[in-house]
């Protein structure tokens, strides 16, 4: 049972995501500056990894032909460490050899040193007969020259720089962070650090706003708090046009008589979504400022938090040029009762409980006003409710985590 009229989520998502575009521009940073960025072209492999056939323990060379029958024993030829060029192994010897050095020519496997015994004469007795390819990291076996390491859109984390590194690479060529305005609308909304008047509210939202962008590797532009007239909407949203690849604002987008942005971005620009089957957050707007995407967010605070994650993320992720799995979530148990059907899919604040070998549990923050942000700091992700859905304790519920996702 949806609302009259309202778009479902999924819906919506889908609309957005299709009309979504890579925006961001690409540049080479060095390695060190690439962490959290998203590689914009593939990372190939100019050479295998490793590049020699190489021992995997501190031990001994040999020549598995060498060593039949129990107990063989061998005299020592010779010692490699890592680092040192690749030998030749004589027939009938063991190279005495360690973790990383290069195993000699004729040698197919390395015997650990802990399966020998050194002979008072130095030669080597081996306690059981070696396998081939025993304790050998082969060439390439790794990364095999020319394949693909990373695909273009990769959000490079820690271990993505160094498997560059391996690679020899100092530098990998990145998408630049995504210059994302921000508006937050409201004559109550003062900035903190200023004095409270009566009836004025400190603005949460565009720090809300700030660090979930930061959280995405983007760069947020502070355009100011707008007071609520058609005339310094539109100007802030000309301000913020002028200096972003996105523009997001808060407030002024419901149908009260203190609410311009509706009519502002259509003076700039046009609306294609307005009011969606979400609960928090249904006069959730978007539409075009020329060639700029607008995403007008309700002033409720949850319902900023909410409609960011479920529907401008994905947006600017495709934007920004990041690639990864939708934000599906995944299956949680209800530990808690709805008994009215909403007509909105609704988002609550939960946190997990884990029970060993048991779909975790999620746990209802008590109060889910959209006004009340002590509940987001509480919670650990959102719990979603379909619209004309009741729910019993146990039964199972889509959970969206604040981390983790793409
Ligand atoms: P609005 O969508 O403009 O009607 O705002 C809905 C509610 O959110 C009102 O109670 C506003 O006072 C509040 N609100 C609007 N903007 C902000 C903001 N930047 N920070 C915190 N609360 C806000
Ligand atoms: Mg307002």
């Amino acid at each position: 049972m949806a609302a009259v009229n309202l778009m479902p989520v999924e819906t919506a998502i889908e609309q957005l995501l299709e009309v979504a575009a890579l925006r961001a521009r690409s540049r080479r940073v060095s390695l060190e500056d690439a962490l959290g960025r998203a590689l914009a072209e593939p990372l190939l492999a100019e050479f295998s990894v490793p590049g020699f056939d190489n021992s995997a323990m501190d031990g001994y060379a040999v020549n598995t032909a060498d060593c039949l029958g129990a107990e063989a024993v061998l005299p020592v030829s010779m010692t490699i460490a890592a680092g040192h060029p690749i030998r030749v192994l004589p027939r009938g010897s063991a190279a005495r050899i360690f973790t990383g050095a290069p195993v000699p020519q004729g040698a197919d496997a390395v015997v650990m040193q802990e399966s020998v015994i050194r002979e008072k004469d130095g030669r080597v007795r081996l306690l059981r007969s070696p396998i081939t390819g025993e304790n050998l990291r082969r060439a390439g076996h790794d990364i095999a020259a020319g394949t693909e390491v990373l695909p273009a859109g990769k959000l490079l984390s820690a271990q993505d720089l160094g498997l560059a590194a391996s690679l020899g690479r100092t530098s990998l060529c990145i998408r630049e962070p995504l210059r994302v305005a921000i508006i937050n609308t409201g004559d109550e909304v003062v900035a903190p650090g200023q004095p409270l008047r009566s009836g004025q509210i400190y603005d949460s939202n565009g720090f809300t706003l700030v660090g979930l962008l930061k959280n995405l590797g983007m760069e947020p532009i502070r355009v100011g708090i707008v007071a609520d007239s058609l005339p310094a909407t539109v100007h802030a949203l000309q301000q913020a046009v002028a200096q972003a690849d996105c523009v997001i604002s808060t407030g002024g987008v419901s149908v009260g008589e203190a609410d311009f942005v509706k009519d502002a971005v259509e003076q700039l620009g046009r609306l294609s979504l307005w009011k969606l089957a979400i609960k928090p957050g249904k006069p959730f707007s978007f539409g075009w400022l020329g060639e700029v995407p607008f995403f007008g967010l309700p002033g409720n605070p949850v319902a900023v938090f909410v409609t960011f994650l479920v529907l401008v993320k994905p947006f600017l992720l495709k934007m920004q040029g990041i690639q990864g799995s939708p934000q599906t979530g995944y299956p949680v148990r209800a530990g808690f009762r709805v008994e009215e059907p909403g007509t909105r899919q609704e988002y609550l604040r939960v946190r997990l409980e884990a029970r060993e070998g048991e779909v975790p549990v999620a746990v209802l923050y008590p109060d889910q006003s959209s006004s009340v942000l002590t509940s987001l700091s509480w919670a650990e992700g959102l719990a979603i409710v379909p619209a004309g859905k009741v729910v019993r304790p146990g039964e199972l519920l889509s959970y969206l985590p604040f981390r983790g996702l793409l």
